[in-house]
């Protein structure tokens, strides 16, 4: 039993200062963590026991898939991560380190190359696969905007699991039964998900889906098809452009003087004071942006310029996710200033394959589509410039902001745009790791095969604070059970001892019924402030024992509804015990695999 009294806690009247979202203010303010450092949390014992509770339900649904628990070190030598390419690739997001002999570490931040080696060291054959196996563990990440308290922490506990075939139809049963399993974790702590197509970015790999809470707080976007059951990261979304059109019905190019335009609007304004036989508006021009690339272990960086209609934005946060693991940013004045032949404001792709620099399109700039775009001389522009007859692009790459009301790429419906926060990932890593360590297995007929696998993670930590998001209120936190601190909060409302101890009393029998239990047996505390920090911590119900007591009842409260009924003293323990049904066991696994029997080495 948790009694107040004692229990470590002291909840916070105010908000802190440095917390922009609700569940990063709130989680503080009721005492569940403290911060130590940007992205650094220590969590205190109402917090850990949700933290606690989250992992177990996690743990318990991969066990009943039949993936077994490993451990791994956080400090992982350099030369590891050098073998795959990731000291580079992770960049700065990379924590490293130098022992006493100047031999270099990091910090795991995924630990896909170590799970490789693992079982690379125990199995040869193909008698011992498939095999899944995960840990839950710390990872390291010094993000660039640690954010929203634990929800992007540099430190934070994930699950990782890996999964180990011998053949694509192993990866892809391996997959589906992960992603069964994250639907039956996700549901059973309590939240709204949705799965959605992603990139599987520095990874590489094939399949790729994200579980996402949809929250306003959340910090990616994902498309939602009203029509069909299309969902997708906007990293990951393609929507569908017009049709191809036939270029040679196109009057020839020209160029115009245009001096004194420096918008698009005025550009349009302009052209359409011309004459030119048609009418023009922003969607017709074509907007080329210069960026820049780097691909790992490169200093240099390339210029790439990217060609959108002129109404919409790059988002460069969807053509990271693509070009992953090259980096691109926006490209400086200095990093224009090395290639004289793009005119600020006035580039085009006329000549861009002749200056040597690469050129991608949006898919909406369509074979044989005609553009207003820059002449690539000051005050220029050039007036039906086709696809495919004046200029070539190098390729294709998803670049522009999707908007509301995109259309979808696979039934042509309604895209609808909302924010929501990653809760993990499933993706077919595929062979990647196993031929850069060399795991493979001997087959029937004495012949070595690669292993291929799947990469699966749950932010553990981060589900904590997005279920806090999902679920709190204007009052405070409000858990959904299976993670809650406690099953029922009593509150001791009143001072005199007959309260206390008819709390107290009330409070032992629901513990001996099997009910996790908090009691509010703070004396010098007055009901008001008891009241408050009933709702601030969020059990999902709440028995007030108070001056009813003499007449043998007590308040229940439902903490989510806050609806209230007077019950009888000695009805009480079976009501709590009915609403809160016991910890529900994992689910079971309809289908248990026989383990496989591990062949040992010779
Ligand atoms: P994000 O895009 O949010 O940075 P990610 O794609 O880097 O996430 P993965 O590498 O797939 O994430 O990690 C698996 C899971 O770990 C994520 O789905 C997320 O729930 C969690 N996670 C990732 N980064 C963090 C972090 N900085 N803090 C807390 N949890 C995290
Ligand atoms: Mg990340």
């Amino acid at each position: 039993m948790l009694r107040l009294s004692k229990l470590f806690l002291r909840t916070l009247r105010d908000d802190p200062a440095d917390a922009e979202v609700p569940s990063h203010k709130l989680l503080v303010r009721a005492g569940y963590v403290r911060r130590v450092a940007p992205g650094i949390y220590s969590w205190l014992p109402l917090g850990l026991t949700v933290l606690r509770n989250v992992e177990e339900i996690v743990r318990s649904e991969m066990v009943a898939m039949g993936a077994q628990e490993v451990h791994f070190p956080a400090m992982i030598p350099r030369e590891t991560f050098e073998a795959s390419g990731r000291w580079n690739d992770y960049g700065d997001s990379l924590f490293r380190l130098v022992d006493r002999k100047g031999a270099d570490y990091l910090l795991g931040p995924t630990h896909e190359e170590l799970f490789t080696l693992l079982v690379k060291g125990e199995y040869a054959s193909y008698k011992d696969y498939p095999v899944t196996l995960f840990q839950i563990q710390t990872k390291f990440r010094d993000e660039a905007r640690p954010r929203a308290g634990i929800l992007r922490g540099r430190e934070f506990v994930m699950k990782d699991s890996y999964s180990f075939d011998l053949d694509d139809d192993g990866l892809a049963a391996s997959y589906q039964a992960h992603r069964d399993t994250y639907e039956k974790i996700f549901t059973r702590l309590g939240f709204d998900y949705r799965i959605v197509f992603a990139v599987s970015g520095a990874m590489g790999g094939s399949a790729s889906e994200e579980f996402l809470a949809p929250t306003p707080a959340g910090e990616d976007t994902f498309v939602q098809c009203t029509d069909c059951d299309y969902a997708a990261n906007t990293e990951a979304v393609e929507i569908a452009g017009p049709p191809p059109q036939d270029g040679s019905a196109q009057p020839q190019s020209q160029v115009l003087d245009t001096p004194d335009t420096p918008t698009i609007a005025t550009l349009v304004e302009r052209l359409n004071s011309l004459d030119l036989g048609r009418s023009f508006d922003a969607a017709d021009t074509l907007k080329n942006v210069v960026l820049k690339t780097r691909a790992p272990g490169q200093k240099e960086w390339d210029l790439l310029v990217v060609g959108v209609p002129g109404d919409r934005e790059v988002d460069l946060k969807r053509l990271s996710g693509q070009l992953e693991p090259v980096e691109v940013e926006q490209a400086s004045a200095a990093d224009l200033a090395t290639q004289p032949g793009l005119i600020k404001g006035y580039i085009g792709p006329q000549n861009l394959s002749e200056l040597k620099v690469r050129y991608l399109v949006d898919p909406l700039v369509v074979e044989g589509s005609a553009w207003v775009t820059g002449a690539n001389v000051a005050d220029q522009h050039a007036v039906f410039v086709v696809r495919g007859r004046d200029f070539t692009p190098d390729g294709e790459i998803g670049a522009v902001e999707i908007r509301d009301g995109d259309r979808c790429a696979r039934c042509g419906g309604t895209l609808q745009i909302a924010r929501g926060i990653e809760l993990g990932h499933v993706f077919q890593l595929g062979r990647k790791y196993a031929e850069v360590f060399g795991l493979s297995a001997l087959g029937a007929n004495g012949k070595p095969s690669t292993i291929t696998m799947g990469s699966y993670g749950v932010g553990i930590t981060r589900a904590v604070a997005a279920l806090a998001e999902q679920t709190l209120d204007e009052k405070g936190l409000c858990w959904p059970r299976e993670v809650a601190p406690a099953d029922v909060h009593v509150v001791a409302a009143g001072k005199d001892d007959t309260i206390i101890a008819g709390a107290e009393q009330l409070a032992e029998e629901l513990e001996a019924a099997g009910l996790r239990v908090l009691l509010d047996d703070r004396r010098g505390v007055s009901p008001g402030v008891k009241f408050k920090d009933s709702e601030l911590l969020g059990v999902p119900t709440i028995l007030v024992v108070g001056r009813g007591l003499v007449d043998g009842t007590i308040e229940l409260k439902d903490r989510r509804s806050d609806e209230r009924s007077e019950i009888a003293r000695d009805q009480a323990v079976a009501i709590v015990s009915s609403i809160a049904s016991p910890t529900a066991k994992p689910t079971p696994n309809p289908t248990p695999k026989p383990a496989p029997q591990p062949t040992p080495k010779a």
